[in-house]
């Protein structure tokens, strides 16, 4: 029978908690709860950072103060973990990436800079905008008590990027352009491996530094693995292999049961070495009740998954919580 049950929580946005009595009741909140695992994030959709930094632009709202280095203080009191989350290949106006470097964006077939939410993605071809990931994490890994970094985002953008470096790439291997391409001259593994070994180097540079500072590593991925490898450039069961990561949560977020399932053995039967599957489930998606998100947190400890990552704080109910602490 597996161990303890795990249970960890995403948190999106800071600033939003108000303060030092915020992160006091937020840790509070969860450490009470039976949970394992914080995942503040610190690297944020729009590039800015939520911690002292001294290569990123830190977010105005964290610059009188350290919201990191205070919420890891009371999160080891506490006796809860807390990975410091990054929005890895998303990069906003205000970041520091592009504003320096307008010409690392990624870009679409048709030549437009690929958007996703409040980000830009950038090309993972360039060694320049994948050291900077890496570094960034790096201070944070060095720098802080975190217990672990939490790669999100760690993937190419879908169908893209088609900058004159990638462009040239995709000629080279596929013969043609592109835009004159057929679908199955898109999977060739000159291209695809090409790309997720791009995003790859990114996981095994981080994970350098986290082995270097005694930090684990961890990872929010898609869920419909392995056809991600092919639209994402996202390869999860690798970066196992190669002992890059100690957790997994892919996003499984679907409202149905049946379908979260399914893919959770997927999951499960992905899984290679000492990485830890903790499936990644979300309230409220599609219309859906605590009642469907309960009911997979279930099934994934029935399946045999490590744990459950729950995104996100803000839509967790006191009484929602209170049900996931039974589990
Ligand atoms: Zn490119």
């Amino acid at each position: 029978m597996a161990k303890k049950f795990k249970k960890g929580v995403w948190l999106h946005n800071i600033p939003k908690l108000g303060g030092k009595q915020g992160i006091d009741r937020f840790v509070k909140r969860y450490a009470d709860a039976g949970f394992d695992l914080l995942v503040p994030c610190v690297k944020n959709a729009n590039g800015l950072v939520d911690y002292h930094s001294r290569i990123a632009a830190v977010n105005p709202a964290s610059r009188e103060w350290d919201p990191l280095e205070y919420m890891t203080a009371q999160a080891k009191q506490a006796g809860i973990k807390v990975h410091a989350w990054f929005c890895v290949n998303l990069e906003g106006d205000s970041g520091k990436l592009l504003a320096e470097h307008p010409e690392y964006a990624a870009l679409t077939p048709d030549g437009k800079r690929a958007r996703t939410g409040a980000g830009w993605f950038t090309c993972l071809a360039r060694p320049e905008a994948r050291n900077y990931q890496v570094r960034i994490m790096g201070e944070v890994a060095k720098n802080y008590d975190v217990d672990g970094i939490h790669l999100d985002y760690i993937r190419t953008g879908d169908n893209v990027c088609f900058c004159k470096i990638c462009s040239a790439m995709f000629k080279k291997v596929a013969g043609v352009n592109f835009k004159e391409s057929r679908w199955w001259q898109r999977e060739i593994p000159g291209w695809y491996n090409w790309r997720i070994g791009n995003v790859t180097k990114i996981v095994a540079g981080v994970s350098k530094q986290c082995k270097k500072y005694k930090k684990e590593l961890s990872a929010a991925v898609y869920h419909a693995f392995p056809y991600t490898m092919i639209t994402q450039s996202q390869d999860f069961p690798g970066w196992c292999r190669e002992g890059y990561l100690d957790m997994v949560a892919p996003m499984t977020y679907t409202p149905d049961p049946y379908m979260m399932q399914a893919y959770t053995r997927g999951h499960i039967a992905n899984m290679e070495g000492k990485t830890e599957l903790w499936e990644g489930l979300i309230v409220g998606y599609h219309g859906s009740k605590s009642k469907s998100l309960l009911e997979e947190v279930k099934l994934a400890k029935k399946l045999g998954a490590h744990g459950a990552m729950i995104f996100e704080h803000h839509g967790i109910s006191d009484a929602l919580l209170k049900q996931l602490a039974r589990i």
